[in-house]
């Protein structure tokens, strides 16, 4: 994230408004640079001073009846004529055809479809292990290791390869929660740049090809093998993920074992 952007997205990161990709990538920028951390600073005083001022103005206790007495004056059909009537009738329909509108705007907006919701938990799970210092339950380089210790766990037991002499040492794995299920997340480093391949059953489908997206800077690859969905999420570059993906699909998926 650039100065510009930091400052942009500054007030909806103090109101907490932002999602958790953005919000960790404000804070990595704060960290190093002056300048915004200044603004942050000078945000921060703002609200304060806002939050403590008195802008809240109580209304005048009559209001509200002088308000009631218009409306019922207003819709009175003995005295409103009947071009007046009209005009409440068509502004009653304009503003209930804005809120329908609004409303399927508004839905448009925020429910994606499941495997966008999907895709938007599965980037924050990568993020959330790469911020929170638990990347991994079981460190370990050894998928002899890693593969048990999944065992009682998790109702299916993951496919743990090594990849070292590929470029994609193993790290360790751990358990997390997508989709409403617990699920393996194995973690694999390249270069300096960090892995997270989520696995888990998916009895009722039939194999998938990759599809690959790109969201908020990272690569996301999805795709469903022998019964078994796959997420590989990294900030690697989509051509390195690719190989990364192409040696996982190769190697043979076990079935669920449930
Ligand atoms: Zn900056």
């Amino acid at each position: 994230m650039n100065c510009h952007e930091t400052q942009r997205w500054l007030p909806g990161y103090l109101d907490g408004e932002l999602d958790l990709v953005n919000a960790v990538a404000i804070e990595d920028h704060l960290k190093t640079c002056v300048r915004c951390a200044q603004a942050h600073t000078n945000h921060q005083a703002l609200q304060v001073v806002i939050r403590g001022s008195r802008l809240y103005a109580t209304a005048p206790s009559n209001l509200h009846q002088r308000i009631q007495t218009s409306l019922r004056q207003a819709d009175t059909p003995a005295r409103a004529p009947w071009t007046l009537r009209w005009r409440w009738y068509s502004l009653a329909l304009a503003l209930a055809c804005v809120a329908v509108l609004a409303w399927g705007l508004g839905r448009a907006g925020v429910a994606p479809a499941a495997d966008d919701r999907l895709a938007v938990e599965v980037l924050n799970s990568h993020v959330r292990s790469l911020m929170t210092d638990h990347l991994t339950d079981v460190v370990s380089s050894d998928h002899h290791t890693v593969k048990p210790w999944f065992a009682g766990k998790l109702d299916f037991s993951p496919a743990v390869d090594d990849l070292a002499s590929q470029g994609y040492p193993l790290s360790g794995g751990r358990l997390d929660y997508l989709d409403g299920r617990p699920v393996a997340a194995l973690v694999y480093q390249h270069q300096r740049h960090i892995i997270n391949l989520f696995s888990w059953p998916a009895p009722q489908a039939s194999d998938m090809p990759t599809t690959i997206e790109v969201r908020q800077g990272y690569n996301q690859f999805h795709w469903t093998q022998a019964r078994m969905t796959y997420w590989a999420v990294s900030d690697l570059s989509a051509d390195e993920l690719q190989a990364f993906v192409q040696l996982v699909r190769n190697q043979s998926a076990p079935a669920p074992t449930q």
